[in-house]
């Protein structure tokens, strides 16, 4: 198998991990993205009436659900993913906080959710960061994955809006998303399966929306490659995105990506690489994407928090592989991951604000 997402259900790179020094006892070499549990988690609650208020960090642990929790049940669920990480100046920043809030905030109001404010959420970001500052990695080593959700918690049992809301920060120190790090992804085109559809919750972050990808995934993953990518559900012409980052084509030195029109997940790395792509001045469109022009594109690459910028290796569709000249070292890819994470780590004059 070439690649696969390096996730166990406790991460190896955890030995002791409620001890007061955890910094020095884990292997930070040894992180990949599996759940490394850290010390604490942000918690607030309301009613379905209510606005958030005041929410609180409480120990890291189990919570506890009626059976007849409306996330447990109907799905009413959304989850985010940013990350806190530390510099070489020891500084620990987090990276658009405010985009991920404003993506709860406007996929709360698809599934009939209460959300934080933007400025609830970034405090709330904030405060797990900090409480669980010992578990951000060292600089170059990875980063503090913040794992927002926010779930109707109460009890229904006909199909309805949950009465209460729980909204959560955990944390987890990450490294790749992938297992052989940055290596260019083989991805498979999924020609049987879609993941979203016209009028559906495509372009929010609905737990609903990832359960349908594991059978897709894993068999993809069977099959020695690294992921799915999807096509749109209406014609199976276009391509859409891949199963938790979005796609880039390059042909001619013009970027290219799949529009977000509500089946696609609007990534705030998307929107990052857009802006930066344009102020440099290359020329990027937001189009439709026939496979056809895939296949026969430059280069094609992946983004997402998680995944940060993957270059992609080689296309599979229909039984036919095509291979992308992936690892060139002047690749857009790498011309943009460059400008990205210099804005991240310091190197770049932040003169946008997205640093926290
Ligand atoms: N698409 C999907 C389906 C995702 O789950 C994610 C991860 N959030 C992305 C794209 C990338 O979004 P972002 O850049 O905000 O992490």
């Amino acid at each position: 198998m070439a690649h696969a997402a390096t996730s166990s259900p406790i991460s190896s790179a955890l030995s002791h991990a409620r001890s007061e020094n955890g910094y020095t006892e884990i292997d930070w070499d040894k992180l990949g993205f599996g759940l490394t549990p850290t010390d604490y988690m942000y918690v607030m609650k309301c009613s379905r009436d209510e606005e958030f208020t005041e929410g609180q960090l409480i120990p890291y642990g189990n919570i506890e659900l009626s059976p007849a929790a409306c996330v447990l049940n109907y799905g009413q669920g959304l989850f985010e993913g940013l990350k806190a990480m530390r510099r070489e100046n020891g500084k620990l920043v987090l990276f658009r906080a405010d985009q991920n809030a404003l993506r709860m905030r406007i996929g709360a109001e698809r599934v009939c959710m209460p959300s934080p404010s933007v400025d609830q959420f970034i405090d709330a970001v904030k405060q797990t960061a900090l409480a669980n500052k010992r578990w951000i990695p060292p600089p170059g080593k990875g980063s503090l994955y913040l794992r927002p959700l926010l779930l109707g918690t109460g009890a229904v049992l006909g199909v309805a809006p949950a009465p209460e809301y729980t909204f959560l920060i955990y944390a987890s120190p990450v490294r790749n998303y992938f297992k052989e790090g940055n290596a260019a992804l083989n991805l498979y085109v999924e020609d049987q399966f879609d993941r979203a559809s016209r009028g559906g919750a495509g372009g929010v972050k609905s737990i609903t929306n990832y359960a349908p990808g594991l059978k897709p995934l894993e068999r993809a993953k069977k099959n020695g490659y690294s992921d799915v990518l999807y096509l749109d559900s209406e014609s199976g012409k276009y391509i859409e995105e891949v199963s938790t980052c979005n796609i880039f084509v390059v042909k001619d030195s013009i970027i290219s990506t799949p529009p977000t029109k509500g089946t696609i997940l609007p990534g705030v790395t998307r929107k990052s690489i857009v802006e930066i792509a344009l102020e440099n001045g290359f020329k990027v469109e937001e189009r439709q994407i026939a496979v056809e022009e895939l296949l026969e594109a430059d280069e094609a690459f992946c983004t997402g928090t998680a995944v940060v910028m993957v270059p992609v290796g080689s296309v599979t569709y229909k039984g036919k592989r095509v291979d992308y000249q992936a690892t060139n070292a002047n690749s857009m890819c790498k011309r943009l991951m460059s400008l990205y994470s210099g804005i991240q780590n310091g190197l770049i004059e932040d003169k946008k604000g997205w640093i926290i």
